[in-house]
């Protein structure tokens, strides 16, 4: 897919309410699979206080919302354990309803 072409798409499901989709497309689990094998699996923000924890989700750094080019940028992926990704997404937990906490596999 063209660059133009997958930040349209991903604004489209943004506008839908269907982020879903995006996590459940093939090119997604082929770039979050690079980023964990690059990662060794391992959370990088548990790493740099020397800790050792197994990643358990890939992280967008900058948000998909906000930048849905950088999407399937590998540079902008970061393996994370599940505490660390909470930490990262505060919004989450606030202002939400919570038939939409899930909405977003982030
Ligand atoms: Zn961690
Ligand atoms: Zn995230």
């Amino acid at each position: 897919m063209e660059k133009v072409e997958l930040t349209q798409w991903i604004r489209k499901l943004i506008s839908y309410h269907n982020i879903k989709a995006f996590y459940n497309n093939a090119l997604w689990e082929h770039v979050r699979a690079e980023a964990l094998d690059r990662d060794n699996n391992e959370c990088q923000k548990c790493k740099s206080k020397g800790l050792y924890s197994k990643a358990q989700c890939v992280h967008h750094k900058q948000h998909v919302r906000k930048r849905p080019e950088l999407a399937l940028t590998l540079d902008n992926l970061i393996s994370l354990c599940n505490s660390c990704h909470d930490e990262e997404h505060p919004e989450k937990f606030k202002n939400k309803p919570k038939s939409q906490l899930n909405e977003e596999r982030w």
